[in-house]
């Protein structure tokens, strides 16, 4: 991908995601050359490659997969954030900064997680019911038992997998409830 010293994703591929994964290597997305897109969106498939082949991602959507994700919209915002799903039409918004800097694994989890924002977008289910805290909502645990199922697929430790589920956001009391209820032993994160 590397011509003449200038570096230019036009997209990212599940397969290398993963064995960068596989690899534990902590080397970012670079998107450098990704531009602002002013709020519209674009077809998912045109950025990231060879999801349908990915057996997580298939556990979701089943027989649906190629149906979803070629109907999937991304948009990229300049929000520091990270990603997450629309709860009115279910297009998937990602942070450019958070594919510019975040940690190739968290960033490949949390497409997992989304993902499963979209089927349950797509099965009707409110995704931002405030009847619940963010730890205890049901959609937020499907989608992260899924992101830590692939995790442990992937061989990664109960501490890496801490650490990925542990956001600024989040207390380490939360933390603490939420790796319980998920199963991954809680290693404080330094
Ligand atoms: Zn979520």
């Amino acid at each position: 991908m590397s011509e003449q010293g200038e570096w230019r994703l036009t997209a990212i591929d599940a397969r290398e995601l993963l064995i960068t994964k596989l690899e534990h290597a902590a080397r970012t997305l670079r998107l450098d050359r990704m531009i602002s897109f002013g709020g519209s969106t674009h077809p998912f498939a045109e950025y990231f490659k060879g999801f349908e082949n990915v057996e997580a991602v298939r556990r979701i959507f089943g027989q649906k997969t190629e149906e979803v994700l070629a109907k999937l919209r991304v948009e990229f915002t300049w929000v520091r954030s990270y990603m997450w799903v629309s709860g009115v039409d279910g297009h998937l918004t990602i942070s450019s900064y958070y594919l510019n800097h975040g940690d190739r694994v968290d960033v490949y989890l949390d497409l997992i997680h989304e993902l499963v924002h979209v089927r349950q977008f797509m099965e009707g289910k409110e995704l931002f019911d405030s009847n619940y805290n963010y730890i205890d909502r049901p959609t937020e645990l499907e989608a992260y038992r899924y992101a830590v199922e692939e995790a442990r697929n992937l061989g990664l430790s109960d501490e890496r997998i801490c650490r990925y589920l542990k956001t600024e956001w989040m207390s380490d009391e939360d933390m603490q409830r939420l790796a319980r209820t998920l199963g991954v032993e809680y290693v404080r994160a330094h």
